[in-house]
Order: structure tokens, then sequence, then C-alpha cells
């Protein structure tokens, strides 16, 4: 047994307000109380300047560290330093991971935003053959859209102020799934939520109290299903407006569950307890 306390962690930059330290630390604890595993870890939040990187990333074995969520601004400096197992060789094209681990003296790389997301999504509709209209095409807004191509919806409509990320996107898309039906909008408007089945929420719009709403009321409809993945807070402007129109709705919590839950046991090697970590999740948002 090694008796150094490993180590796991998000890098990012800024990490402040991350959620996951509290997930994952209850998630050790309990384990480590079960038996299940037989050494102390502890999870930390890395932050580190984009200048620092490099040397970050050749410091983890002396730091101890056997694995690590990556969040902005490193995600694609790390996603060219790990390597794809045959299940996740798809990452190649989606160009997003979320998880790092090492196997074997390589780092290799996973996004468990995907499964986190589809799992969350089909516990409250499934999104074959429907209408998906996204809203942001950074990390996540690649994620989603990945999810709901695979999980076979009818058509794709997406926007982001940054028309390049949606071309990119748009390409990634063709390329996995042929010929599905995705397309750019150039404005909200343009979305034509009003046709839509399904509206996902992947900016960062709607985490800050002055954060307009990007969507009017007249935009929804009470058949639509609102997927923010935003979790604080727990109700943003558009959540509050989809249950004003009649609309089901959910924040992003749970997906931040699912991805955690999925993160732990490429770590771990054993089964994730959601219900202590659900626990944790919920009274740091509580507390907030
Ligand atoms: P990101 O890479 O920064 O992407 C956000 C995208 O939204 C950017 O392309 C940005 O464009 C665009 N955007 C910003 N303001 C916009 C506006 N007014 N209209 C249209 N597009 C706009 O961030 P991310 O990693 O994808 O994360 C997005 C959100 O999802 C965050 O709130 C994050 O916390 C959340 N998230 C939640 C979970 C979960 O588990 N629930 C997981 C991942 C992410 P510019 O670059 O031009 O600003």
């Amino acid at each position: 047994m090694n008796s150094l306390k490993r180590i796991y962690g998000l890098i990012g930059y800024p990490v402040k307000h991350s959620l996951s330290a509290a997930m994952h630390n209850a998630a050790f604890k309990e384990l480590k109380i079960r038996g299940e595993i037989d050494y102390d870890a502890e999870y930390k939040l890395f932050e580190v300047k984009p200048e620092n990187l490099d040397n970050f990333l050749n410091s983890l074995e002396e730091k101890n560290i056997y694995g690590l969520n990556v969040t902005i601004p490193h995600k694609e400096k790390v996603f060219n330093f790990v390597e794809f197992d045959e299940n996740s060789s798809y990452l190649e094209q989606v160009k997003a991971i979320n998880t790092i681990v090492k196997k074997e003296n390589v780092w290799m790389g996973y996004n468990t935003d995907i499964p986190g997301f589809s799992r969350h999504l089909k516990e409250n509709i499934d999104p074959l053959n429907k209408k998906v209209a996204i809203l942001g095409a950074g990390g996540a807004g690649r994620a989603v859209s990945y999810a709901v191509s695979h999980l076979k919806a009818k058509e794709i409509s997406i926007y982001d102020t940054d028309k390049n990320k949606v071309k990119n996107i748009i390409e990634m898309i063709k390329k996995i799934f042929g010929d599905f039906n995705i397309k750019s909008a150039d404005s909200v408007e343009q979305l034509n939520i009003l046709d839509k089945d399904i509206l996902i929420n992947a900016t960062p719009v709607g985490m800050k109290d002055a954060d307009v709403c990007l969507v009017s009321e007249k935009m929804l409809h009470k058949d639509l299903f609102v997927y923010d993945l935003i979790y604080n807070p727990k109700e943003t402007k558009l959540l509050a407006l989809a249950k004003k129109v009649g609309a089901k709705s959910s924040n992003g919590l749970k997906m931040l569950l699912y991805q955690g839950m999925l993160s732990f046991e490429i770590w771990a090697g054993k089964k994730a307890p959601k219900e202590v970590m659900w626990q944790a999740l919920s009274s740091q948002i509580s507390t907030k």
C-alpha cells in the first residue's frame, strides 16, 4: 500500500467557485469508511495560470497527483497531453475532455460531461427524433451537441456569438455522424425555438445576477423542455421564464453529479457513492 495520500483535483483558472471538491472528498471518505479503498485521497482545487500549465503538467508525479478534472482555459492544451482508449477515440473529433487519469505510465483523457448530460437529459426527455436548439458553442456546447446527435435527435440549431465555434461544431458533427441535420443560427430569434422540442443553454449567461435572459417569453412554449447547464443559481432567469410559460425544465446540478460520479469511477475503479455525492453537492448550493 502506498502510504502517501493520493491527490486528485481540478485545474483551471479561475477555479474558486467549483463544487467538485466537496463532492469528491465526500466520496473518497465514504469509500474509505466502507473499506472499499485502503488509501487516503484528497481532491484539491489547483488554480494554474496558463503560463504555468506546462510546469504543472510536468510535476504531476512529484505532487502525487493520480487524476484531474480539467476546465477553462486548459482544456485545449491538456487535450494534446493525453491519449485515448478505444472507447473514447471519438474524443479525437469532439476535442473536449474534462477528466484525466494515469494508466500504465500514460495519461489518458475522458469526457464525462457527455454521458453525464445524456443520462440526466434522458431522465427528463428522450431526445430521439426531437428538434433541439442550443445556445453556446464552447466546450459544453460541443459536448451537448455530440450527446444529442448520438442520441439521434432529429435536428439541431445552434447559436453562439462566436460564429467560428458554431462552424467547428457543425464540421465535427458531420464528420462523426455523416449527414446529420445541424445548422447555425445567426441570432437567438433565428433558433426558432417555437418550433423546437428542447432548448439547451450551454453559455455561462445566467450565472451572474446582472446577466440578461438570452430568450424572451414570446420565444418559448409550454411543450418545450428547457435544460440550463448552469446549476448556481439553482433557478436562472431562463428557468424562471420556462416555469412562467408552463414548460418543463432542469438546471445542471444532476449533470454535475453524474459527470462527477463517472470521473470518480475512472479514478477509483469503484462504484461512486451517489447519495453521499448528491448530499455534498446540494448542501454546497443551499449555503451559497
Ligand atoms: P465556454 O467554453 O466559455 O463556452 C461558452 C460559450 O458561450 C462561448 O463560446 C461564448 O462565446 C458563448 N457565449 C457567451 N455569451 C453568449 C451570448 N450572450 N450569446 C451566445 N453565446 C454566448 O464555457 P463552457 O465550458 O462551454 O461552459 C458553459 C456553461 O456550462 C457554464 O455556465 C458552465 O458552468 C456550464 N457547465 C455546466 C456543467 C454541468 O455539469 N452542469 C458542465 C460543463 C459546463 P464567447 O467565447 O464569444 O464569449
